[in-house]
């Protein structure tokens, strides 16, 4: 790893296995996330993006979930060959994750100040006294906006938006070094989905922390990411730098299908253009190009032979026909 990045993500596969089926849920990922930027993460339910977030914080469930290959270099340790106790000092405290639904991420019986102060009572790494803790928490509530006053109140007492922000300051409170966004504004109500990113965005810009932001909506890419990966049906199929992603001139079709999927005032188009068809059974082992179901250019080679990795000055793109001009390869 060089000194600019803070976390490797190589090789990485992730399946889950019951008694009547093997689900492959995350296939050979690799990405690379630098200090103090934000990677996204894009891509339709079911994609295998969460899994892939699990995995990097070792939340997966022990009794279904199996990684089977790769690598996840965090500061240079692999954190697939640390113990239970070695995570405890780097979940939470180095590494922190937001997650999607306040309301299940925060307990209704306590308090928000104690669940907020929870993180560091576990840690407390600096000997901070009751006092010092409590003091950090009302310190937390207000930098996520919320008065300090309210730490004794439940989460019931709160909005949507105020409780989504309750789970960013417990994400926040240890000062980690890296955090996992995962679709943090879905939950929320349109109005306000845009305050808490951009909190969630001043508040990394602030403190330097990396991130790596899980979503299903370019906007949000758009407006907060570095670096993007495009993940479809377990496997990263396009990557590169958000200007890559948004104005360079090759693409995945997958990437392609999605931006023809969204509202666009400059083109004449009076219809979205849906991508057409389901992704593909994650339960049933793919031989060729997973796109290709869907992929209006597909050829009998895609269906039968697995694309190759494109690269051009660090944009990659996992198709056959990647970096041949559309019109000549298509044809
Ligand atoms: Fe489409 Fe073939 Fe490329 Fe897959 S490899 S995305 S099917 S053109």
């Amino acid at each position: 790893m060089s000194d600019n990045e803070i976390l490797k993500v190589k090789d990485l596969s992730i399946l889950y296995k019951t008694d009547l089926e093997t689900v492959y849920a995350v296939n050979h990922v690799s990405f690379t996330l630098n200090k103090g930027q934000t990677l996204g993460l894009v891509g339709e339910t079911g994609a295998g993006k969460t899994t892939t977030a699990l995995g990097i914080m070792s939340l997966l469930p022990k009794r279904t979930a199996r990684v089977t290959s790769g690598e996840i270099l965090f500061e240079g340790q692999d954190l697939l060959k640390m113990s239970e106790k070695e995570l405890l000092g780097i979940r939470g405290q180095k590494i922190s994750m937001i997650f999607q639904d306040p309301m299940t991420a925060l307990n209704p019986v306590l308090t928000v100040g104690d669940q907020i102060g929870e993180t560091v009572r576990l840690h407390n790494t600096k000997n901070l006294s009751r006092e010092e803790i409590e003091k950090k928490v009302e310190d937390t509530l207000e930098l996520v906006g919320i008065p300090k006053e309210r730490k004794n109140e439940y989460p019931y007492q709160f909005s949507g938006g105020m409780r989504q922000r309750v789970v960013i300051a417990m994400a926040l409170i240890c000062d980690p070094r890296m955090l996992i966004a995962d679709e943090p504004t879905t939950a929320l109500d349109v109005t306000i989905q845009a305050q808490v990113l951009s909190m969630i965005c001043d508040l990394q810009r602030k403190y330097g922390t990396s991130m790596i932001m899980i979503t299903h909506d370019l906007g949000v890419v758009a407006e907060t990411c570095d670096t993007v990966g495009v993940v479809y049906a377990g496997e990263i199929v396009e990557y590169g730098q958000l200007a890559d992603i948004f104005a360079g001139e090759d693409h995945h079709p997958y990437t392609e299908g999605l931006f023809g999927s969204i509202p666009n005032l400059k083109t004449k188009a009076r219809r979205l253009q849906p991508i057409e068809g389901l992704m593909p059974d994650p339960t049933v082992p793919v031989e060729g190009c997973r796109f290709a179901p869907r992929c209006k250019y597909a050829t009998d080679q895609c269906r039968s032979k697995k694309p190759p990795l494109w690269e051009k000055d660090g944009h990659q793109i996992r198709c056959h026909f990647a970096g041949i001009r559309k019109e000549a390869k298509h044809e």
